[in-house]
């Protein structure tokens, strides 16, 4: 089992190509949260309840 999440599934996101995959969901959250500062200059830390939910909710089983 593993996990993954595409930034292009959330609203906004469309044109970015960033993808990860890890076997836990908690690994994934990690690099979502690296990626977010990174990628778009967003503090995942900032985040709150709702906005950690949906994207939480965008991490796959594969
Ligand atoms: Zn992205």
């Amino acid at each position: 089992m593993a996990y993954s999440y595409a930034c292009k599934d959330c609203e906004g996101m469309e044109a970015c190509p960033g993808k990860f995959v890890a076997e836990t969901q908690d690994e994934v959250w990690k690099l979502m949260a690296l990626h977010a500062a990174v990628a778009h200059g967003v503090d995942a830390s900032t985040f709150d309840e709702d906005m950690t939910a949906y994207l939480k909710g965008l991490i796959k089983a594969v």
